[in-house]
């Protein structure tokens, strides 16, 4: 009789061990199970869909005790072994509960109790045979050929443009059989030629060539290019290469609703069939997307950090695109980051990495000096563009206009009236950060979280942006009842405001959480900028990152102070990386580009080196910091979080599973309370641990899991584990 050893979505850090399904006799059973597959089974009270992670022969758990699988959902395994193995460990170094890895390896729809549906195909497209061929060579067969030249002409078309033109997806068929057209999972419009590549820049071919050569091995490298200095362009080529080989390419993205635009960017050069793996897909395109690189008929994989989980029998290449940035990493349940497990999915895969960044993490850079990456860097703007000019300017004493300066504000209107673009930078939404009262001193805050309210003017609201709790803005002060209350401080809600007062014949765009929240906002916004006319965006950092526009000359970025002060150890790594990259928005095209950072700390060391010998001098002397300090990358952290509706109780818990642990060198330190230790109505502390040496790290805190699975939990506390943490509270 087998045994089915099952990966179950619970809290628990453990595998289950099931019997199969009644009723088949065993010759069946072990036909047809395989690891891999969905099974639904019965859990406690409820039903739940396990994955088959082994079948074996033997059980430690009592037979009589063992419950039946009640049915098998899949009839091929819906994870490969190769994916099952990078689960497991992922689920051993992240200490996560291997039931909850393994259920978001898998598009939403399959963790539901349901068999498969086949998927629906909406999308086809012509393949490059079909192309070429010549319509008249498919004789008599008249609607095929119209179908065939419909093709032709529009190079992808959808199951409802088809019904349009009255054709039946009958017709398709043979077509598909001929290899003259193919199904694709891509909802996007229609291309209608590839490019062709530009010739690449001496740097970008020493890159290109780097990889190339190890294709087909291990192999992960670094690729530092500043802003514009056309990584992108050299990610492309990597791809042709890696295709033409007949392997899948594997693209990561960060999440800044920036997925159907780099999306098209790759369209316009590959007619092979793609996958989009985006965040904010829906569950059903995503199926497809997954589903299409599975079979491997995606030749070309483009997704959001979840990406790195799918389903890729033929991977080739893995690139991660912004590799510093944030979104990498899962900020809640399974904490993974997800360019540190490409960089172990292309050693199991036997394939290159390539890490690209105009600011590379720490962690990163730590290895390329080591020389554990290969180092390619591109320190020229590609094409004709030059990099930016930065200024720093004190704003100390300076009169400002809700928040921009006046040589700010005449800097703006000189570049409109040349008839060019301006980017202004602020990472706050909102109106302003706070509200205060003159007269008695009161401050609006959260009634849920040690946190100040934030103005919403056109909301006519107080918002908390830590819980999202929100009351009515209110006239008079609460506290003494007069009518002094003072917004203090800029947001981009009040940065737009001002600026119309003092340009507001030119547009202004604003994009932030709060202008983007309806579907298809962000995209419209953008397009209102890409005509190119004199317009000022106002925005936060989804601004920031990875557009290209090519008539934006000046940058001005508002406030630099609150990031560069921020207390995290990574604060002024994140406020560099914050910087460039605002920077490397202005002067990306023929027209060269200035920067302003306005700043009450003019004499600020590392902005001073940021802006005089750039990111990558800088980074070197954060990471002689960090050494010296015994901080990340020159030692491994891990964070274990506690949260419950009593600051004595969270406390309690972190004491009782620390209490008996005695690390060897390194440190564990805590329970430390959070400095806004109570969020959304819980309290909140941590447990820091810091160790020289990553297996110490480990062991320390299975013990700590461990414990911590035994303690009984009070006052709804929940804990978690964040290894590799990307802040601390
Ligand atoms: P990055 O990804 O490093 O920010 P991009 O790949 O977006 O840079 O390149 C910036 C711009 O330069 C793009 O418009 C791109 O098409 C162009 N570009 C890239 N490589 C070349 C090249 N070798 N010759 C001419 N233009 C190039
Ligand atoms: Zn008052
Ligand atoms: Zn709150």
């Amino acid at each position: 009789m087998p045994f089915l050893e099952l990966a179950i979505p619970s809290p628990l850090r453990r595998c289950f061990d099931y019997l199969p399904p009644k009723g088949e006799t065993e010759a069946e059973q072990q036909a047809n199970i395989q690891p891999g597959m969905r099974v639904l089974v019965p859990f406690g009270r409820q039903t739940l869909v396990g994955v088959v992670l082994v079948i074996k022969t033997e059980t430690s758990v009592p037979t009589n005790k063992l419950r039946a699988v009640k049915s098998v959902l899949d009839t091929e395994p819906s994870l490969s072994p190769e994916l099952l193995k990078l689960c497991q460990w992922a689920a051993n170094y992240y200490h996560h509960p291997i039931g909850d890895v393994i259920s978001q390896a898998l598009p939403p729809r399959l963790r539901q109790a349901k068999p498969p549906r086949d998927p629906v195909v909406e999308y086809w497209q012509i393949t490059e045979a079909g192309t070429t061929f010549d319509p008249t060579e498919l004789g008599r067969a008249k609607k095929q050929i119209s179908l065939l030249t419909l093709f032709q002409r529009e190079q992808k078309l959808s199951r409802d443009q088809l019904k349009a033109d009255g054709f039946s997806t009958n017709l398709l068929k043979p077509l598909i059989e001929k290899g003259l057209i193919c199904e694709t999972s891509s909802p996007l419009p229609p291309v209608r030629h590839t490019q062709t590549p530009p010739q690449l820049n001496d740097e970008q071919q020493v890159a290109v060539d780097a990889v190339s050569e190890k294709l087909g091995q291990f192999a992960p490298f670094l690729l530092e290019g500043i802003t514009g200095s056309g990584k992108t362009e050299v990610y492309l080529q990597l791809i042709a290469a890696c295709i033409a080989q007949g392997r899948q390419a594997l693209v990561l993205i960060p999440e800044i609703g920036l997925g159907p635009q780099t999306f098209s960017r790759f369209e316009q050069r590959f007619l092979e069939p793609m996958a989009l793996l985006h965040s904010a897909m829906n569950d059903g395109d995503r199926l497809r997307g997954w589903q299409a690189a599975k079979s491997g008929s995606a030749q070309i994989v483009i997704g959001t950090r979840s990406a790195i989980l799918a389903a890729l029998p033929n991977l080739g290449l893995i690139i991660v695109d912004e590799e510093h940035d944030l979104s990498y990493k899962q900020q809640d349940s399974f904490r993974y980051n997800a360019r540190d497990i490409a960089v172990k999915r292309a050693a199991d895969a036997s394939c290159p990495v390539l890490l690209g960044s105009a600011t590379p993490s720490l962690e990163t850079l730590r290895h390329a000096i080591d020389g554990k990456y290969h180092h390619l860097q591109l320190w020229q703007r590609a094409g004709n563009a030059t990099e930016p000019e930065v200024e720093v300017q004190d704003i100390r004493d300076a009169e400002l206009h809700e928040g921009i300066s006046s040589l700010s504000l005449a800097r703006i209107q000189d570049r409109l009236k040349a008839g060019e673009q301006v980017m202004v930078f602020l990472n706050r939404r909102g109106y302003a950060p706070v509200m205060q009262c003159h007269s008695c001193g009161w401050v609006a805050e959260c009634a849920h979280c040690d946190a100040r309210m934030t103005v919403h003017f056109g909301k006519r609201s107080l918002r908390c942006h830590h819980c999202d709790f929100s009351q009515r803005l209110p006239s008079y002060c609460p506290d003494c009842g007069k009518d002094e209350l003072e917004h203090k401080g800029p947001g981009t809600e009040r940065l737009e405001m001002g600026l119309k007062q003092h340009i507001g014949h030119y547009p202004i765009v604003r994009i932030d959480r709060d202008t983007t929240a309806n579907k298809g906002a962000l995209q419209s916004l953008l397009a209102s900028v890409q005509d190119n006319k004199p317009c000022v965006l106002v925005g936060t950092q989804m601004i920031a990152k990875g557009h290209h526009f090519p008539n934006v000359t000046l940058v001005v970025i508002v406030d630099i102070d609150t990031a560069l002060f921020n207390p995290d150890f990574r604060g002024v790594e994140r406020a560099s990386q914050l910087l460039v990259q605002v920077a490397g928005r202005s002067g990306r095209a023929e027209k060269p580009g200035t920067v302003i950072v306005q700043t009450h700390s003019p004499d600020h060391v590392e902005l001073n080196s940021l802006v005089q010998r750039g990111y990558h001098a800088t980074a070197i002397d954060l990471l002689n910091e960090r050494h010296s300090l015994m901080l990340p990358p020159a030692s491994f952290m891990a964070v274990v979080r506690a949260e419950s509706s009593l600051l004595a109780s969270t406390e309690e818990f972190l004491r009782d599973i620390r209490k008996d642990l005695h690390p060897q060198g390194g440190r564990l330190l805590g329970p430390i309370a959070a400095p806004m230790t109570r969020k959304a109505g819980r309290y909140r502390a941590i447990l820091l641990l810091l160790m020289p040496e990553r297996r110490e790290l480990h062991r320390v805190l299975g013990l700590l899991c461990e414990q911590a699975e035994k303690v009984k939990a009070k006052n709804s506390l929940r804990w978690t584990v964040d290894v590799d943490p990307v802040d601390l509270y």
